[in-house]
């Protein structure tokens, strides 16, 4: 579990990267408003969360391609508007980075 490394390494996390779809059902602005009452007392305190919002891509069967959908209402290819068989992107909600600072080797805050 990265978290449990962080700590053991004594590293502070600067920011998570999350990729982010349409489907997941999470809305990345709540999510971004949690996150930082989540955090507090943990090593990700003062982190940021880096959302990637993921494009709905479905597959076309009739066109034989994917295809990125501009609603999430309507499952139908934009081109031949044969109903699409297989979501391919859109249902992210994953950890895709973590940025990290090694307290041992970057002195980045002055000491009083
Ligand atoms: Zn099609």
């Amino acid at each position: 579990m990265a978290l449990e490394e962080a700590k053991f390494r004594q590293v502070t996390i600067d920011a998570v990267h999350l990729d982010l779809g349409p489907l997941s059902g999470v809305v990345a602005e709540a999510l971004l408003f949690s996150y930082q009452i989540a955090c507090n007392g943990t090593p990700l305190e003062g982190s940021r969360l880096v959302i990637r919002e993921v494009p709905i891509e479905v597959y076309c069967p009739a066109c034989k391609t994917r295809k990125t959908l501009t609603s999430m209402q309507w499952f139908y290819c934009p081109t031949c508007g044969v109903p699409a068989s297989e979501v391919i992107h859109g249902k992210e909600l994953m950890i895709t980075g973590l940025e990290v600072r090694d307290e041992r080797r970057t002195t980045l805050a002055g000491s009083a």
